[in-house]
């Protein structure tokens, strides 16, 4: 900022946090209880099963195409997509015949090579032309295909199920507040009398962000927009109407009330978003209202509803009794316990996390059968699984 003046938050948190050479992700392994935050996947096995079960049932509920593309957005260490490969390994008899590949968008070269060492048992190839879109490819321990991108414009199309857990929060923000001259944007500037610190500043006039991204009858008087989050769902809905699948968006959020949610973790605690930059995980919660609005009504959007409810209709319970029979040793048992209470626990991840979902109109609209008078209608839709309780047939 010394040299360019005031930046905006969001210039800030892409810069921080994705820069090629001193990004935060691209240099640390910020999972796990070494680092600096823990998510489902990587605390219990049973929210990878969950979801791998998820896939198959809305790729059987669009007509079992002969296509199966499973697109993850910003996989972290891969835990999620190693145990939904376990659960699409296990289901190889209804899944039989489908033309099965995986597809994986990370901006990290580390963490993808963390992704491969975990997916492919370190069997993959990395691209020598830069200008490549696959940069890295494999085939995973279940025999799948496995590709990595930088953005979601390299994966081909084709009937896909697309995943994002933790990825929308970490996409950059703007941040506004009213003032009586209407909506101006916070930045971040340096400190005038120490040059080394940083320090928010509020804009006195407009910008294009400030005077393009809030809505009129906005009733916050602070609001967080994360405009690359809209364009993703724009994106995904896209690809959604013209090819066919679903995408699930799973992440802490609201539905359009919270306001001033950017913050940093460093080491599970709370850290100043200004200090130290780079060294930090930088976040907001996301708003769900505002990804319902981009979608608009290409597509069907359903939720957001909590991760307690989607995990309880997903069947977590009957899961959680079923591994604790087949588990002797007492120690791990009550570490499936301790986990699905994390999972699931008002107080703990269960009511902040939210669970959001964009589906091809087709999914829940009932099918016309037979041809001319003989049109009748066919079977109901399946219900959408997770979203109201899951019926197993
Ligand atoms: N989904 C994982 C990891 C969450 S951390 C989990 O829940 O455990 C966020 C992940 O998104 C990391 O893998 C990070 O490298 C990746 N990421 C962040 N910003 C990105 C961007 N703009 N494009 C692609 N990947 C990104």
């Amino acid at each position: 900022p010394a040299s360019t003046g005031p930046i905006s938050v969001a210039e800030y948190m892409r810069e921080v946090l994705t820069n090629p050479v001193s990004g935060y992700y691209v240099n640390h392994d910020m999972l796990g209880p070494d680092g600096d935050f823990i998510t489902s996947p990587e605390i219990s096995q049973i929210f990878g099963e969950l979801l791998g079960i998820w896939c198959v049932s809305e790729w059987m509920a669009a007509g079992r195409p002969k296509q199966f593309q499973l697109v993850e957005f910003g996989p972290g260490r891969g835990s999620l997509m190693s145990d939904i490969l376990r659960v699409f390994s296990q289901l190889s008899a209804p899944l039989g015949g489908a033309e099965m590949s995986c597809h994986l968008v990370e901006v990290s070269p580390r963490l993808s090579k963390l992704q491969a060492q975990c997916l492919t048992g370190d069997q993959s190839q990395v691209s020598t032309n830069e200008d490549d879109p696959v940069y890295r490819r494999g085939t995973t321990t279940t025999g799948l295909p496995i590709y990595w991108y930088r953005r979601i414009s390299d994966v081909p199309q084709g009937f896909s199920i697309f995943l994002a857990h933790e990825f929308f929060d970490a996409l950059p923000i703007h941040i506004f507040q009213k003032t009586e001259k209407g909506w101006r944007e916070v930045m971040v500037d340096v400190h005038p009398e120490t040059e080394d610190k940083l320090r928010f500043v509020l804009l006195p006039s407009a910008t294009l962000a400030s005077s393009t991204l809030l809505q009129t009858d906005e009733k916050r008087r602070h609001v967080e927009v994360c405009p690359e989050g809209g364009v993703l769902i724009q994106q995904l809905a896209c690809r959604i109407v013209e090819d066919g699948g679903a995408a699930l968006i799973m992440d802490y959020g609201h539905d359009g009330v919270k306001t001033d949610t950017f913050r940093g973790f460093k080491a599970h605690k709370i850290h100043d978003v200004l200090a130290e930059p780079g060294t930090a995980d930088l976040t907001a919660d996301v708003d769900f209202s505002y990804l319902r609005r981009v979608a608009g009504d290409r597509v069907t959007c359903i939720g957001p509803i909590s991760q307690r409810a989607f995990l309880k209709n997903m069947g977590i319970d009957t899961r959680l009794q079923v591994l604790l029979r087949h588990c002797q040793d007492p120690s791990n048992q009550a570490q499936l316990i301790q986990g699905y209470d994390i999972l699931t626990n008002p107080e703990k991840m269960g009511e902040r996390f939210q669970f959001f979902t964009l589906l091809n109109h087709r999914r829940l609209t009932t099918p016309e059968t037979g041809e001319g008078l003989q049109k009748r209608k066919g079977p109901a839709p399946l219900p959408v699984a997770g979203f109201s309780e899951l019926c197993l047939r």
